[in-house]
């Protein structure tokens, strides 16, 4: 599952994200839920970078690890703590230009707890982002 959706994704956004598999686990997930969540981060990290997006899924533990990675415009560290509410925005004037309504990672982490996981951001201004989602696998 994870390769044919590493797949799909490649093509999806005609190869501005580099897939690496390094686990072919099953996660125990509804599908389409774990689409609109990659949607959602993808978009993002294409959304706030110029530069490809790597995503790296890997595993820990019981858990599929998603990586993805960009190298944008970060975000700064007080926002951090801020990034999965409704309707948060970093700074204004430099999202206007890009749009979006700030739901996007509130809807992320609804899916990830609906599922017993877990999501995470590393970011550092002007030099990227990286979320990372864990998700419980088929035993
Ligand atoms: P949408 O709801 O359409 O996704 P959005 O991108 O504004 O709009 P979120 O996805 O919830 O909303 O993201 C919240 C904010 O976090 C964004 O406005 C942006 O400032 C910041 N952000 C999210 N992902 C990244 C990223 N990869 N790089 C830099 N900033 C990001």
């Amino acid at each position: 599952l994870t390769i044919d959706i590493a797949r799909r994704l490649e093509l999806a956004f005609n190869r501005q994200i580099h897939v690496e598999v390094l686990s072919e686990r099953f996660m125990n997930a509804d599908e389409a839920q774990i689409k609109q969540l990659l949607f959602i981060l993808l978009e993002n990290g294409l959304k706030y970078s110029e530069l490809p997006v790597y995503v790296e899924i890997s595993e820990q533990e019981r858990f599929v690890k998603i990586n993805i990675r960009d190298q944008g415009i970060g975000i700064p560290e007080r926002d951090l703590p801020h990034v999965f509410e409704r309707f948060f925005r970093v700074d204004k004037a430099r999202s206007r230009e890009t749009g979006g309504s700030g739901l996007g990672l509130a809807i992320a982490k609804t899916i990830i707890t609906s599922h017993n996981g877990q999501i995470t951001v590393n970011s550092i201004e002007n030099v990227g982002t990286t979320f990372t989602v864990l998700l419980p696998y088929y035993t």
